[in-house]
């Protein structure tokens, strides 16, 4: 038996917590199904998507959700695999939601990037992971679908280095041709691992583990291609490297194919053995808490009625520090109060478990803790602080209107709750105009927070949109001078954020141009 911190230290190094990134249809669900299968966790594929189609849709926003076969919210599974615990953390597939996406990175410790072979890097996800790289979230690539015909990975791989400047080193590599795809070279031991299909993949592949000569005299000209392309990876030096990897800079690649289970151990494998655990975490002034220190945590999504029955409203915390148990009084680092911890829960899709307790790299569900907003800190003992998840500059404007001025109350409580869960932003006039502008990074925040306002709030919305084409963060000084100028508004955030909205790009630069000490930051505010 070794001390509390001990055990802590123990615990956060059996710890996994990641997510996976991918464009809609690369195949996150069906590997996100496969990784239960090889956890164990269900003994059949084919168990998730019966499960959820089989549900009656708890809301009608999830309706909307499976209507569109996008995922709006994001979810967290745990399972365990080779004595870890795994956390697998959601993201939204969409660009739209690339904000969502920025969120739920900043609370993994590292991402999965899902890629279809036969699509590579498609031009709408393109932002979500630059959002990755912008985080410095080490990204380890699956490169999936690869039992179809699909571009010659070797493109793919130009792609990722050039497209989000990430360098890949792949670890597996492809042996047969486009259609006919019998297994990998694994880089590590150079021998062949055969796979064999089971029916509709719904039970693990039979995996064979060759060595090169026998491959050989198997495999004859798949096997010689394969080595060719390995031999061609050598020599450009597109071997892993777990310093650059760690940095977020340089990205090992297995190849594989979710459908039918080829690479998906590789993978889970490659998230226990390269994926960090979770470490000690800055906080706002850059001093580390460490990991076995009392218990903290941080904010990263909210969200209100995910079940309509309930009404309730969840916080979802990622554990940094220390041990977390269910009923401890935690202080809230904004307000400096305390709250309670009774109903905390666990979160997976929509069924609830309580949760007793949880260590450094889980995420708690706590319910109807009203106050929390996104990025706040939660803590026991010495205080601590983690810094703001920023949030980015929005693109697209709309004043939002009441339909029903009898309902003024209902819009009201909707705008403040769907801002507080940052489905859209919300801009206000300094100078009086009380109609609230809302703001975005995508098209579809807006359909989402319409059909939200709507359905979950009983205020129906009517959107104009607004002639803004750029937004840029600004300060008072600068404000003052933009006041008076055609073609700029000057809008304000309730958390006091001063944004200048400009009806066109040129003229943004052309006064970026003639008053260089203005403040217009184009980065995320
Ligand atoms: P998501 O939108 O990223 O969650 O993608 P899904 O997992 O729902 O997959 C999209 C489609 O691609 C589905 O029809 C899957 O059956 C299919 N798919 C997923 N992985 C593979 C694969 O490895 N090979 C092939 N051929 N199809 C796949």
């Amino acid at each position: 038996m070794g001390t509390p911190e001990d055990l802590i230290v123990q615990a956060s190094q059996r710890r996994r917590t990641f997510a996976i990134i991918s464009h809609p249809d690369a195949g996150k669900t069906t590997l996100t199904e496969k990784f239960l299968l090889y956890s164990g966790q269900i003994s059949q594929a084919g168990a998730v998507k019966a499960r959820s189609g089989g549900r009656a849709a708890v809301s009608d926003w999830m309706a909307m959700e499976q209507q569109r076969g996008i995922s709006i919210t994001s979810t967290v599974l745990q399972f365990s695999y080779r004595d870890h615990v795994i956390n697998l953390l959601d993201t939204p597939g969409h660009r739209d939601f690339s904000e969502d996406t920025y969120r739920v990175l900043s609370a993994v410790d590292a991402a999965v990037m899902v890629l279809d072979v036969a699509k590579g890097i498609e031009p709408q996800t393109l932002k979500l992971f630059e959002v990755c790289r912008t985080r410095e979230v080490p990204i380890i690539t699956f490169l999936n679908k690869l039992d179809r015909p699909g571009l010659d990975p070797l493109e793919v791989l130009d792609q990722i280095e050039s497209k989000i400047g990430v360098r890949p080193t792949p670890i597996t590599w492809p042996v047969g041709i486009p259609g006919d795809f019998r297994g990998v070279i694994d880089r590590r031991s150079g021998n062949f691992i055969r796979f064999s299909r089971t029916a509709h993949g719904a039970q693990e592949a039979l995996e064979e583990e060759i060595d090169p000569t026998a491959a050989s005299h198997q495999e004859g000209e798949n096997w010689k291609q394969a080595v060719d392309g390995v031999s061609l990876l050598d020599e450009v030096g597109a071997t892993y490297d777990k310093k650059s990897f760690l940095a977020g800079q340089s990205s090992p690649v297995f190849v594989g194919s979710a459908l039918t289970n080829f690479g998906v151990r590789h993978l889970l494998d490659a998230i226990v053995d390269l994926a960090p655990a979770p470490s000690d975490r800055h906080d706002l002034d850059g001093n580390l808490r460490p990991i076995e220190s009392e218990f903290s945590g941080f904010v990263f999504k909210i969200q209100a009625n995910m079940d309509p029955s309930h009404r309730d409203h969840l916080a979802f915390v990622r554990v940094c520090s220390g041990k977390f148990q269910r009923g401890m009084g935690v202080t809230h680092a904004e307000s400096g109060r305390i709250l309670s911890t009774k109903y905390a829960t666990s979160v997976f899709g929509s069924d609830r478990d309580t949760v007793e307790e949880a260590f450094p790299g889980d995420v708690v569900g706590l319910v109807n803790s009203n106050e929390l907003r996104i990025g706040d800190t939660l803590y026991v003992g010495d205080r601590v602080e983690f810094p703001p998840i920023p949030t980015f500059v929005p693109e697209l404007f709309a004043l939002a209107r009441a339909r029903d001025t009898g309902r003024f109350k209902q819009f009201r409580k909707g705008i403040e709750q769907l801002e507080k869960e940052g489905v859209v932003q919300v801009l206000f006039d300094p100078s009086g105009d009380p109609t609230p502008m809302v703001a975005a990074i995508g098209e579809m925040q807006f359909d989402v927070f319409s059909h939200r306002m709507h359905f979950e709030f009983g205020a129906e919305v009517e959107l104009t949109r607004t002639s803004h084409k750029v937004a840029r963060r600004t300060d008072q000084a600068t404000a003052s001078e933009l006041g008076g100028l055609g073609g700029v508004r000057v809008r304000v955030r309730r958390d006091g954020t001063l944004l200048a909205l400009f009806e066109s790009p040129y003229w943004l630069a052309r006064l970026q141009n003639d008053h260089p000490t203005w403040k217009l930051d184009d980065l995320i505010a």
